[in-house]
């Protein structure tokens, strides 16, 4: 059997950073990342045998718990007849149908195979249908790595302290119009300067990439003016949040519809699935029917499909979500009583399954505020609770992930350990 530090120092020698996605290789808290030989329920298993409660879920899929037998057997089911044709299956359409269904925003929506697809082609068409190039993104919400997103981008950039990516030119950003999240005075300025030229404001309607920001109230309800008023498509980027924050994600929470709407994660159920969605006039500017180009190999694939419908059925549940979000608030509230007992500076908030872990006083309302908090004492909780065998996301700019499979036992089991954590990183 390997180690972990086996396979990290194997993995470095043909894959940049040992990793193939940044954010794993725990570059902001330091140490050896662990490698995930299975998984089950609310739990994962390390090369080397040790068991995690995991409250990463795959970054958001995993909202079933991980393995649920209904996904894995669709999965071996759908697999079984073929891994892929590369022309139209009834399971797309019957995944294309329960997300128009889910989510009365979307007339009309294309299934794709990751978020970053999903946001970038969402922007082209946004870009084709109105014939303007200006987009507007908030400082701290990642949409995936297309070129005209990598402009103080969240997640694993923030993690780097990287504002944008090398490789991307000037040229490409030059349209890409960012502003400070819940700034509603930025948002209403930026469209008095330039209403007319704006394609789209895409924003994640949560933020969870810049560890979890709410909307302050009328700053989503802004958006929705302003876009309306100026003829402007309005994105949510629910990769995170579609089918996690609620049933119908924040636009069902909030009540705002967007015009358009891009998901991935969840609709996979663990499989690489995205979608990019909204008003069939808008949806229909793309190809084959319109001039905007879009396409992929594995576009709908059936296995994929497979896991994300299976997931979907069983999400069809509205007791399911208040058990989420209540079992998740539980564990917010332990952790901060279990903090606050030791005398740390720490808080918590919540919504559906994503909950947001804050080493401040107050919790976060941008990116400035976030990135004052205290990741020195972030780095010290998230190492010492890995040790206790409880796995959160490698970096204080995360949000953190919770399923149907983290029963009240798990959470105890997550607060006994937490309150051991605060006692040993205690000043
Ligand atoms: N948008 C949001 C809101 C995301 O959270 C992510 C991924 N974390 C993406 C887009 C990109 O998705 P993917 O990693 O599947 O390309």
């Amino acid at each position: 059997m390997s180690t972990n530090k086996e396979l990290f120092d194997r993995a470095c020698q043909h894959i940049p950073g040992g990793v193939n996605s940044p954010v794993r290789a725990f570059g902001s808290v330091g140490g050896t990342p662990r490698f995930i030989a299975r998984a089950q329920g609310a739990y994962v298993w390390d090369a080397e045998g040790k068991q995690y409660i995991d409250y990463v879920g795959s970054w958001g899929p995993a909202i079933l718990g991980h393995a649920h037998p209904d996904v894995v057997k669709a999965v071996q089911t759908a697999a079984a007849d073929g891994l892929s044709f590369g022309a139209p299956t009834a399971g797309e359409v019957e995944l294309a149908e329960l997300i128009c269904q889910r989510l009365p925003s979307i007339e009309k929506v294309r299934l794709v195979s990751s978020g970053t697809e999903a946001t970038m082609s969402a922007i082209r068409l946004a870009r084709g249908y109105t014939g303007r190039n200006k987009i507007i993104k908030f400082e701290g919400c990642y949409h995936g790595h297309a070129d005209s997103l990598l402009v103080k981008a969240g997640s694993g950039l923030l993690t780097f302290g990287n504002p944008t990516s090398a490789g991307v030119p000037e040229d490409f950003i030059r349209h890409t119009l960012v502003l400070d999240y819940n700034n509603i005075e930025a948002v209403k300025t930026a469209f008095a300067e330039h209403g007319s030229d704006i394609a789209c404001v895409i924003v994640e309607p949560v933020a969870g990439n810049m560890n979890l920001i709410k909307p302050v109230a009328g700053f989503l309800e802004t958006l929705r003016e302003l876009c309306t008023e100026h003829q402007s498509v309005l994105i949510f980027d629910e990769v995170m949040t579609g089918f996690r924050a609620g049933p119908q994600g924040v636009q069902g929470l909030t009540g705002i519809k967007p015009d358009m709407t891009t998901l991935a994660k969840v609709i996979g159920g663990g499989m690489p699935v995205g979608a990019f969605g909204g008003r069939a006039d808008i949806m229909d500017a793309i190809a084959p029917l319109g001039g905007v180009y879009q396409a992929g190999t594995l576009s709908g694939n059936p296995v994929a499909v497979a896991a994300g419908l299976a997931t979907l059925k069983l999400l069809d549940n509205e007791a399911f979500y208040q058990q989420l979000a209540a079992q998740t608030q539980k564990l917010a509230q332990g952790l901060e009583a279990a903090a606050k007992a030791e005398g740390i500076t720490f808080c918590t908030d919540s919504v559906g399954g994503m909950l947001g872990l804050y080493f401040s006083e107050t919790i976060p309302t941008s990116f400035a505020e976030v990135s004052a908090s205290n990741t020195t004492k972030f780095n010290q909780f998230f190492h010492a609770m890995l040790d206790e065998g409880v796995y959160w996301a490698p970096s204080a700019f995360e949000a953190s992930f919770t399923s149907g499979a983290h029963t009240d036992e798990v959470i105890q089991a997550t607060l006994d350990a937490a309150a051991k954590v605060f006692k040993q990183i205690k000043d």
